[in-house]
């Protein structure tokens, strides 16, 4: 550019090409083409609202005088709840949960949520997160200390025996999953909570709908996502390219343009739940541009332009999911309860699949042969247990685990659950150790919470325990250091050795 500018006079081109231009940039303040603000949407009180919903409901469950495991879990994460200022992610999941609920379908929560007693008390989950314990929905008894309760820890509440009342005699309840808080906000407090729902299907639309209801027409968008070139189209456009114009090019030339056109993007796309929230007194182009998906201006979508990723550091996304469970569980008690009508049996009370218990005898059946839904193997295609209708227990890999390792209660049927979604965490590992018998369903490795509450039971220091979990958990496997650490405080060795497996 000097030499561009040479005629000036050597002097004179300097000051035009350097120091003019570095005058001009010290003007001008920096700016992002995304608003570099955390703009989450605002509900009025929703820090003292989430707060009374909760109260109310452990009031009602546990009495005027909460006992001391209740009140204590309650605030310690109302506390950092709010003070994070994630109260609002909970009174929104609670206000479409409620209006679902309301609409006659139920909600599958997912993930982490299931770990935050305020979810359950809020009426997002139905999954109790305290130790397991028993508690007398009429006087208020209850029972979180005993040995007998005490015995079923890291275990389900609804493993415990039946039991009734010693103060008033009514037929108490059981509850009680124990998983800890920490899963759901990390250990330092730290960690952006999600809660993910799984709405049905037939109502995942209606779900949109309503959040247009809570924040307003306008404040909602679907999020955008970005279609990019996978490698293998890529090298097929580059070869039809040179085919097309007669050009012939050895193989190793076509991978080197293929390689530069992989990962470019080729389409707009929408994520299949996500909808994104605009706070009021914003612009969405503050954020992102807005479009109709694949340029198709008739659809009533919008999306953001840019992928979600990009700006969901700014604006909070909803997971609204569709799935399938919720939508087959309200067709069958549509169905039973119709049945039921026609045929003059419990016609005055609809059929509520909810109000099944959770260790109900006839349930477990399912999971050891098919005579408790009155049929033979044959009649299904040569199944042996009769799980094939049960959501995540369809498919050959699980009922074959499941006929493996003869679960006998709820707490074995979750920890399949945990197995058959890990990764190498059966196949080759607790498998072999099953089969061995060296271990069992309850002493298997099958979540990641497994290891660190095992070892901490073990005597291993618990900071360390949290440690070895998520190194183990990422498939990082165990420093030899640790591994002395685990071996003095006698984990066996084919704990060892499956930890390293994963
Ligand atoms: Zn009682």
């Amino acid at each position: 550019m000097l030499e561009e500018f040479s005629y000036l006079g050597a002097a004179k081109a300097r000051e035009i090409v350097i120091d003019n231009p570095v005058k001009i940039a010290g003007m001008i303040e920096k700016i992002s083409p995304v608003n570099p603000n955390k703009c989450p949407p605002v509900i009025e009180n929703s820090d003292q609202e989430l707060r009374d919903i909760c109260y109310r409901k452990a009031h009602e469950m546990y009495g005027e005088d909460l006992p001391k495991q209740v009140s204590a879990r309650l605030e310690k994460e109302l506390n950092s709840i709010i003070s994070n200022g994630y109260a609002v992610m909970y009174i929104i999941a609670q206000k479409l949960v409620w209006k679902s609920n309301a609409d006659g379908y139920l909600v599958g929560s997912r993930g982490s949520v299931g770990s935050s007693f305020v979810a359950t008390m809020a009426g997002i989950t139905e999954v109790n997160p305290l130790s397991p314990h028993y508690y007398c929905s009429k006087c208020h008894y209850s029972d979180f200390e005993s040995d007998e309760v005490r015995s079923f820890a890291g275990g389900c509440g609804y493993d415990m025996p039946d039991k009734k009342c010693p103060v008033c005699g009514e037929q108490l309840v059981k509850a009680g999953f124990d998983i800890p808080f920490e899963t759901f906000l990390g250990f330092k407090g730290d960690k952006e909570p999600d809660i993910d729902l799984n709405f049905s299907g037939d109502y995942q639309a209606k779900a949109h709908k309503y959040t247009e209801v809570l924040f307003g027409e306008g404040h909602t968008f679907k999020a955008g996502t970005i279609g990019t070139l996978a490698d293998k189209t890529a090298y097929g456009f580059v070869r039809n390219y040179y085919e097309e114009h007669e050009q012939r090019k050895r193989k190793c030339e076509i991978e080197r343009v293929t390689e530069g056109c992989t990962g470019i993007r080729r389409s707009t796309g929408q994520h299949p739940g996500g909808i994104v929230v605009l706070p009021h007194g914003h612009d969405i182009n503050e954020f992102t541009p807005v479009q109709h998906p694949a340029n198709d201006m008739e659809c009533g979508i919008t999306t953001t332009h840019f992928d979600y990723h990009s700006i969901d550091h700014n604006l909070l996304k909803l997971d609204i999911l569709g799935h399938d469970d919720p939508t087959m569980i309200r067709t069958l008690e549509d169905y039973i309860t119709s049945d039921a009508m026609e045929n003059e049996y419990n016609a005055d009370h609809p059929f509520i699949a909810t109000e099944i218990p959770l260790d109900d005898k006839d349930v477990i059946e399912l999971f050891h042969g098919t005579e408790v839904l009155g049929i033979k193997p044959e009649d299904i295609d040569g199944c042996k247990i009769g799980s094939l209708g049960i959501p995540e227990f369809g498919t050959d890999f699980v009922i074959q685990m499941v006929q493996d390792t003869k679960p006998q209660t709820l707490s074995d049927l979750i920890r399949i659950s945990g197995l058959s979604h890990g990764t190498n965490v059966w196949l080759g590992n607790a498998q072999e150790l099953v089969k061995s018998g060296k271990a069992t369903i309850s002493t298997a490795i099958c979540t990641r919470d497994d290891i660190m509450i095992y070892l901490i039971n073990k005597g291993v220091e618990s900071a360390l325990a949290f440690t070895i979990m998520e190194s183990v958990r990422k498939g990082k496997g165990l420093k030899p250091e640790w591994e002395e650490a685990m071996k003095a405080q006698d984990v066996p060795d084919w704990y060892i050795w499956s930890c390293k497996k994963n």
